[in-house]
């Protein structure tokens, strides 16, 4: 028999909100278990407002969105980048595995749809467990909106990965095609 732990949290440094479980992968390391086995639910409006009001109430004002995969539901995700600013949290960046991307055209519409909700930063994971789902050229293939003219809003393209000269390669030919100057490699 375990003794029941209640955790009380007192201050945040940063905050997360988990928009879905659902994703288009099933990488063998999710900390979430998400696949497109997944319940598609999404976080609605009336949670995404809760939560960042608690996160507030801890003293935090930096979030990051995740999932799951959020960008399944690019219109709920606009709804909750809304939210949240209008709660005064900074969002550091969205985290995408990037199997939404198909080209050009349809990515900066949808990404200039979440700019204008407050989106500045994408983090495109890359691994060899993305990678049995998601193709690392189209990881770096979308990055290319970020240097359009009118995405220069994207002023860091966070790169996850596992270190191998391959990906290494990837992550750099992603950072040339967002034209970012930053990068995160873990
Ligand atoms: S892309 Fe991310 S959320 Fe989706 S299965 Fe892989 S680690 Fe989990």
């Amino acid at each position: 028999m375990f003794a029941q732990t209640v955790f009380d949290i007192q201050s945040l440094a940063s905050g997360g909100l988990i928009t879905t479980y659902a994703c288009t992968s099933r990488c063998g390391h999710c900390l979430y278990a998400s696949s497109p086995e997944r319940d598609s639910a999404y976080m609605d409006g009336e949670v995404a407002r809760r939560a960042c009001s608690r996160i507030k109430s801890l003293h935090c004002n930096t979030i990051h969105i995740g999932g799951g995969e959020p960008m399944l539901n690019p219109r709920s995700l606009a709804t909750i980048l809304e939210i949240a600013v209008f709660e005064g949290l900074r969002v550091d960046y969205v985290e995408t595995n990037c199997a939404w991307f198909r080209d050009m055209r349809s990515a900066c519409a949808v990404l200039k749809e979440l700019r204008d909700s407050g989106l500045q930063t994408l983090l495109v994971s890359i691994s060899p467990f993305h990678n049995e789902d998601t193709p690392l050229k189209k990881s770096a293939e979308s990055c290319a909106p970020a240097k359009q003219p009118a995405y220069l809003f994207f002023h860091g393209c966070l790169i996850s990965t596992m270190i191998s000269k391959n990906l290494i390669r990837l992550s750099h030919t992603a950072l040339e095609n967002s034209g970012s100057t930053s990068a995160l490699i873990t």
